[in-house]
């Protein structure tokens, strides 16, 4: 090996912002250690200098099925173009990929970075991780970290000894890894209630036991019944509202009680399927995660924690207040293009309430301020649920008006890129807007935590979850999908300043989805069609999703579907505005500008929302075009063969359930823009998938792929889905076309280059 170099430069391409967390880890951690060294985003690999580079470090996270984020498109365009042999020739590279086995393509981005790199001349110094979410990426990622330290300095020169313990970087590990555990927590227990209220003052002994105390009620005088008898005549009113602390017997307050005062107009709203009428309980008081600590023993060693993550964001309190009857704001969300206010103008249930699913179909106005073509996205800026947000921001800041009025500014060396808009915010907009609060933790997060915790026990329990020890542990904390508060909740004496989770929390993602319209149809409008979210964790605590909840109250006045044609409601008077910004259409997920070519369309479930743009678009097309009038003596049968012909594969349950967009497929199958619509109905007799269906017809879809030039376009999930069409496609390759299946698949690539074969996946 020649000479080392003197910097290193890390690379980092994020989708969810775990790979720019890690880069910007590795960055921090490799200067403590004495290096010098910069980091980008792989967009900014014109000021990274890529051809100086003599060593690099790459982390990339996937996106669909082994995409490059959407944040590395720039670079990736500039790395296909380049083809200068010598190009990374002095560079030694080290990759660390993101991605997860559920989907077919695994860290495709990563093998694809190292495969190019190297054809440019780079060579590597340090073996790929390749890390997979579905287990946890930091069963890779750590001991990737952990080894790269032994690697860096075959190729790197230290610039200094680094700021570790004593000037030996080599404790810097060994600092935060020895944690000897003093106590044995499981068998004798000095941090239990009944220890606890030992040490209780005697005039505070009155308040042990009442109903929620923290510490375990044996006998109850303090129960609600007792506690009632105690209340004043004029206040017996106010007992047993729902709600209320004091338990109902016979409730006259009740949700069904207090309907019958709602005014008429009002009354078609009640019952209404999650309606917000009927919403009204505070949902998110935290549940607090069950987790085994039988292996944490006495006297235990544990290794292998996280460093705890460097701080990189200060909140700096302005003297400015926002007023109590502002709205919150999405000022401070960092996105990709501007945010338009679209106001919501009609909604509809596509499905009938004992479907699997419920899907709601939304049209947004937009005005002419959003452009779009059919096969477009666009992202919804949604907050994180607001019951939520104010019981973390009253666990965590003492006055609750603190966090909604008072405004700050987020500050710091090199703010991640979802914290770099965070001016003049009020705390409880970087909960809404800014920050995750429902994923699932990351060690790290863990071993901050620990850090802000004051009793022994819950500091001791948070670290040996994040220990080497304690795997099991964590897989249990993931698996339960926590949000912050059940773990606040878990470990009742953390308490961590908001400013230290604002860079080690993961950033709040905007949700996207496609736009189910084309604008000849609906100039100024927008549709979209997604599924409502809600399930429960392993022991049964209800967990839902962020977006769709979010605009399921927003448009929660609409019943289910009832019949074929389900009712649409116009809301346009509500004014209702949803936060969008237009998404860029990666793929180039478009219809083909010549009507002539042919093209077959599978997307099952809400996978069908673009091609509804695309047929509608067609459909408006062919109107366009037969208003212009035929010459010669079949006018009709000219115009109609300057159409290709148009397969449709769809899925759906059950016909009279959940059957999407029912009404507009069969019309477009009347006036014929659909040539064929084939129907997977997976639960009724047989389950029959759109797979299924396109392997009974091979010879048509050889047809119409090979001698047609057909274009196939898939659209939906890309774990099962995806890779079904796809080996029907290698099967048809291999029947018809006599290739082997490694040939078939590389054809089916080179199609995807080519605009042929093109996928729209979702995860
Ligand atoms: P879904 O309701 O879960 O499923 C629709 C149909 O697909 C059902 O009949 C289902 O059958 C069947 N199915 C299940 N597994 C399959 C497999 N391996 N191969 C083929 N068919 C299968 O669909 P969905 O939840 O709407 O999901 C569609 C996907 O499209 C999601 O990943 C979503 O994110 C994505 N997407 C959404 C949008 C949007 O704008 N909202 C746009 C594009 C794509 P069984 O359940 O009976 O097995």
């Amino acid at each position: 090996m020649g000479e080392k170099a003197s910097s290193y430069t890390i690379l980092w391409a994020s989708q969810t912002g775990n790979a720019e967390w890690i880069a910007k880890n590795i960055h921090s951690e490799a200067k403590e250690r004495g290096y010098v060294g910069e980091c980008f985003g792989m967009d900014a690999y014109e000021k990274a200098q890529l051809d100086k580079i003599r060593v690099l470090i790459a982390v990339t996270s996937n996106t669909g099925d082994g995409d490059p984020p959407d944040h590395s498109l720039k670079f990736w365009r500039f790395m296909r173009r380049n083809k200068e042999a010598g190009y990374f020739n002095n560079c030694q590279v080290a990759i660390l990929g993101l991605g997860d086995t559920n989907y077919s393509n695994f860290n495709n981005t990563a093998k694809r970075l190292e495969k190019k790199l190297k054809s440019l001349g780079a060579t590597v110094f340090y073996e790929k991780g390749l890390a997979d979410d579905a287990e946890g990426l930091e069963n890779v990622v750590d001991p990737w970290i952990e080894k790269l330290w032994d690697a860096l300095p075959k190729v790197l020169e230290k610039k200094s000894e680094g700021n570790g313990a004593n000037g030996d970087v080599d404790n810097l590990a060994n600092k935060v890894e020895a944690v000897k555990i003093e106590e044995s927590p499981t068998n004798t227990n000095p941090y239990s209630g009944e220890e606890r209220a030992k040490n209780v003052p005697p005039e505070a002994q009155k308040y042990l036991n009442l109903e929620n105390s923290l510490i375990e009620p044996t006998t109850n005088p303090y129960s609600g019944e007792e506690r009632a008898k105690n209340i004043p005549p004029e206040a017996q009113k106010y007992l047993n509202l729902e709600n209320s602390l004091i338990e109902p017997t016979t409730n006259p307050y009740s949700g069904e009680e207090r309907a019958k005062n709602v005014p008429p107009e009002a009354q078609k709203y009640l019952n209404l399927e999650n309606s917000l009428v009927k919403n009204k309980e505070k949902e998110h008081l935290g549940h607090a995660l069950t987790l085994d600590f039988s292996g944490l023993q006495s006297g235990m060693q544990l290794s292998g924690m996280p460093r705890i993550p460097a701080a990189s964001a200060k909140l700096v309190r302005l003297e400015k207040t926002r007023s109590l009857n502002e709205a919150p704001t999405t000022q401070c969300v960092v996105t990709p293009t501007p945010i338009t206010e679209a106001a919501v103008s009609r909604v509809q249930c596509l499905t009938t309430h004992d479907a699997v699913k419920r899907t709601l179909h939304v049209e947004l106005d937009i005005g002419d301020g959003l452009e779009y073509e059919p096969g477009d996205a666009f992202g919804v800026v949604a907050p994180n649920d607001e019951s939520l947000v104010e019981a973390v921001l009253e666990r965590l800041v003492p006055s609750t008006a603190e966090g909604y009025q008072t405004l700050y500014n987020v500050e710091g060396e090199s703010l991640p890129t979802h914290l770099q808009n965070s001016k003049s915010v009020s705390l409880a907009d970087l909960l809404r807007y800014v920050v995750d609060l429902t994923t699932p933790p990351r060690k790290a997060l863990l071993r901050l935590l620990a850090e802000y915790t004051t009793e022994v026990e819950e500091k001791t329990k948070l670290i040996y979850i994040c220990s080497k020890q304690g795997v099991s542990q964590f897989n249990s904390v993931r698996e339960q999908v926590p949000t912050l508060l059940d773990i606040l909740k878990t470990f009742p004496s953390c308490n961590p300043p908001v400013e230290r989770l604002l860079d080690a929390l993961p950033p709040h993602m905007p949700r996207y989805y496609s736009i189910a319209s084309s604008p000849l149809k609906y100039p100024g409008k927008i549709h979209f069609a997604f599924n409502i979210i809600d399930y429960k964790n392993l022991y049964d605590v209800p967990r839902k999703g962020v977006a769709t909840p979010w605009l399921d109250q927003l448009t929660g006045f609409v019943a289910a579907r009832s019949s074929k044609n389900p009712t649409i409601l116009d809301v346009a008077a509500k004014s209702i505005k949803v936060p969008i910004f237009r998404k860029e259409n990666a793929n180039a997920f478009t219809l083909p500008s010549d009507t002539k070519h042919p093209l077959i369309l599978i997307g099952p479930g809400t996978g069908i929302a673009p091609f509804i743009g695309f047929l509608q678009h067609r459909q408006q097309q062919l109107k366009i075009r037969k208003s212009m009038g035929g010459v010669g003596t079949h006018p009709s049968r000219d115009i109609k063969k300057e159409f290709g012909d148009i397969w449709v594969y769809y899925g759906f349950r059950e016909r009279a359930k959940d059957y999407l967009f029912e009404q507009e497929l069969e019309e477009f199958v009347k006036d014929g823009t659909i040539t064929q619509l084939r129907l997977a109905v997976s639960r009724e007799s047989n389950k029959v998938y759109v797979q299924d269906l396109m392997r009974q017809d091979l010879d048509k879809l050889y047809d119409l792929i090979i001698n047609q030039d057909c274009s196939t376009y898939v659209c939906g999930d890309a774990k099962g889905m995806a890779k079904g069409v796809n080996d029907v496609l290698v099967e048809m390759l291999v029947q018809h076309h006599q290739l082997d299946a490694v040939a078939a698949n590389k054809l089916l690539i080179e199609w995807m280059g080519s605009r042929k074969y093109l996928r729209d996946l979702w995860a």
